[in-house]
């Protein structure tokens, strides 16, 4: 798959790679059809909107963007911010998500058992992390700047990126992305997204940045 954090402008919203309604009853069709069409096509076409006049970032790649963003002109940072990463979250959340399942690879199960304990208290930590998060943001696997796997969160639409971390996995915990199906079980919700997690492309990422790092 085509790492989102290698596009440049003007920017796209990936297509889905299974119908809106295939992750039921997970996630609800109408959920994954506003969550996606309005919510980041929204992202994307503001982003875009503010690096219109800005010419010379249109070769910037969106990770170069969002890994230097103190760098940016002090009026677009936080559009950049809000826009790109959330461009660049919803991305790799539908990339991470499947109908089907799929397995972690033994190098990656290997890298948590060692950082984590074992698999099954990587998904317990993760569960625990998203759900302890106040407000809107993202949980998320990042590969942190010593190479480490590390769970984390970040607030709103912030991108891990910007921390200096590569993310392999990012749950939404935006109320948008389970309020009409969940309301307010955010915990039902993530325990949700566990069974659809596409382990494989989970795994090609962090075999990705690991070699290219
Ligand atoms: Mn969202």
């Amino acid at each position: 798959m085509m790492n989102v954090f290698d596009q440049t402008y003007p920017f796209t919203t990936p297509q889905l790679t299974f119908d809106v309604d295939a992750l039921e009853p997970y996630i609800d069709a109408q959920t994954m059809e506003i969550h996606h069409d309005k919510h980041h096509a929204g992202y994307v076409t503001k982003l875009n909107a503010a690096l219109e006049s800005h010419t010379k970032l249109h070769t910037k790649t969106l990770g170069e963007l969002l890994s230097n963003l103190e760098k940016l002109p002090a009026n677009i940072q936080k559009d950049i911010d809000n826009n790109g990463g959330g461009h660049a979250n919803h991305s790799l959340f539908w990339n991470i998500l499947s109908p089907i399942k799929t397995p972690a690879s033994d190098d990656l199960i290997e890298t948590m058992t060692e950082s984590f304990g074992s698999f099954e208290a990587m998904q317990e930590l993760l569960i625990e992390t998203a759900t302890k998060h106040f407000g809107s943001g993202w949980a998320w696997i990042v590969i942190n700047q010593k190479g480490s796997l590390e769970i984390t969160t970040t607030p709103n639409q912030d991108s891990p990126l910007t921390i200096g971390h590569t993310p392999i996995l990012g749950i939404d915990v935006w109320e948008h992305a389970y309020y009409l199906h969940y309301q307010n079980r955010r915990p039902d919700y993530i325990k949700a997204i566990l069974q659809i997690i596409n382990w494989k492309n989970v795994s090609d990422l962090y075999a990705e940045t690991i070699t290219t790092r």
